[in-house]
């Protein structure tokens, strides 16, 4: 066809750039894929790939009876207070499922023993796929490669090229101008942009000198200027997923040993230390951005062993760290405090308290379970730093509405351009959803901005 190159041009190849390239396909359109490294995937291929939904097969094979997308609805909005935009919100709640049992028909394997409550909730939602994340993104470029959708590795797109109406007219990119009537950006988050970090979510400076991001390279927030290029509009200002750590190294921790007892600087507990973590950083910052883990010569001698997933709260490595001076080891709880800065009286009673709970085996303050509590009475006494210092989800981004088009400066969505996954900054509230809460939404939208892109660009006439 004769003044475009390609109907429908994805920029990104995560788990939304590749759900949306199938998709545009399925709709008829002809699609090419812009990727900024030299493969596909980015964060998602890193992902543990957990996919948050109500009502799928899967938890049916689990037995979770009667789980509904309403239901899921509801917990969205009163976890944010409705905070969130009730129709981008509701379109996912509706699409999770659907989507979550195309990326099985697919290929991705589910099992129903590994489905758990993912969320702040008590319904099991969150879906780990076998291999992580990475197996969706075989499973859905295998799709695009079966389907020879074009993609081009090492080509960031630099900018949108709209015609002399503000429509999109396509993407420059590696030099060249690619026309194309419709454009998802599916670039991802921002994580890697210290200037965006500063500028749009100035909480996660919280962790200081420790913050450190996981996500993938190319996370700059390309689509995030890529979109204000045309007018688009920003949202979900100052949120994202920080993770806490003792940052001994950059390793992925996602909390802290259920044996430990967290205490902030004013010497109190504020946090059930087994809480999910994604209600953690915001109950750090609640109480002064730090807090130290605290236990005693028993509890360090009978931690687990080193390993992948235990990087840190192992005998071998606290004893390391504590002859280094990186935690703070005395041989009474009131010289812990005092050499911690942290307030001694406080801290004498809160010791004192959670000894006595859990000599009676129960938590009366925080209801953590009895089985991780174990008394602070053998010294030396230990407080390891903790920070939520690991940026792995970045919340404000392009503002889009339910059909995923990317709504512009009169509140009107611009012509032709559509946006899903981490460079979106619509979906989200104050606090994520759970494990599957990025995934899930990157794949969902990346379908609804994929199969609306190439309805888009077909009905459309060329310029
Ligand atoms: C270690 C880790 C574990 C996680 N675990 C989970 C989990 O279990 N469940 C969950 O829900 N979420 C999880 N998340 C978050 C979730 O994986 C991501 O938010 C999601 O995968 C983002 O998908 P995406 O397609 O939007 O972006 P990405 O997967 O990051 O893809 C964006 C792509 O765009 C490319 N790109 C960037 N700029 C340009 C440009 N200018 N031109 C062309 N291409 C460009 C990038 O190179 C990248 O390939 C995790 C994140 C990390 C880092």
């Amino acid at each position: 066809m004769a003044g475009r190159d390609y109907d429908v041009v994805v920029i990104g190849s995560g788990a939304a750039g590749l759900a949306a390239a199938v998709m545009a396909h399925e709709g008829g359109a002809r699609v090419l894929v812009l990727e900024a490294d030299d493969k596909v995937g980015g964060s998602s291929r890193l992902s543990g790939g957990h996919f948050y939904a109500a009502g799928t097969s899967v938890q049916r094979e689990a037995g979770v009876q009667g789980d509904t997308p309403d239901a899921m609805y509801d917990y969205f909005m009163t976890l944010n207070q409705w905070k969130v935009e009730p129709g981008v919100v509701r379109k996912y709640c509706d699409y999770a499922a659907p989507t979550f049992e195309w990326l099985r028909e697919l290929g991705v394997v589910y099992r129903p023993e590994r489905v758990y409550v993912s969320g702040i909730d008590s319904v099991r939602r969150g879906h780990p796929p076998e291999g992580e994340g990475l197996a969706v993104v075989k499973v859905l470029d295998a799709e695009r490669i079966r389907r020879n959708v074009d993609l081009a590795l090492m080509t960031p797109a630099e900018r949108l090229v709209t015609d002399e109406n503000g429509e999109i007219a396509g993407v420059s990119a590696g030099g060249d101008e690619v026309r194309a009537p419709a454009v998802v950006i599916a670039s991802g988050g921002f994580g890697h942009n210290r200037e965006f970090l500063a500028k749009y979510w100035p909480d996660a400076q919280m962790g200081g000198d420790w913050t450190w991001c996981i996500s993938g390279p190319k996370s700059m927030g390309d689509g995030l200027v890529l979109g204000e290029g045309v007018g688009a509009t920003l949202g979900g200002h100052n949120r994202g997923l920080l993770l806490i750590t003792p940052g001994f190294a950059r390793d992925l921790e996602v909390s802290v040993p259920g044996w430990t007892v967290l205490v902030s600087r004013e010497g109190r507990r504020f946090v059930n230390e087994t809480a999910p973590y994604t209600v953690m950083a915001g109950l750090f910052r609640r109480n002064g951005g730090m807090a130290f883990a605290v236990f005693d010569e028993d509890a360090r001698l009978a931690a687990p062993p080193a390993s992948e997933r235990n990087p840190s709260f192992n005998s071998e490595k606290l004893e390391e760290k504590a002859a280094a001076g990186r935690i703070v080891r005395a041989d009474s709880l009131q010289e812990l405090a005092v050499r911690a800065n942290v307030n001694v009286a406080p801290f004498l009673g809160t010791i004192e308290r959670y000894n006595a709970d859990a000599a009676l085996g129960r938590d009366s303050a925080y209801l953590k379970d009895a089985a991780h509590l174990r008394p602070i009475r053998r010294p030396p006494f230990y407080a390891v730093e903790i920070r939520p210092a690991i940026i792995c989800w970045t919340g404000t981004g392009l503002r889009i509405d339910a059909e995923a088009q990317v709504i512009g400066g009169d509140e009107r969505p611009i012509r032709g351009l559509f946006a899903a996954g981490e460079t979106v900054g619509t979906f989200h509230g104050d606090v994520y959803i759970g494990g599957g809460g990025s995934y899930g939404p990157a794949v969902t939208f990346g379908r609804v901005a994929g199969e609306n892109a190439a309805a888009f660009a077909l009905a459309s006439p060329d310029r």
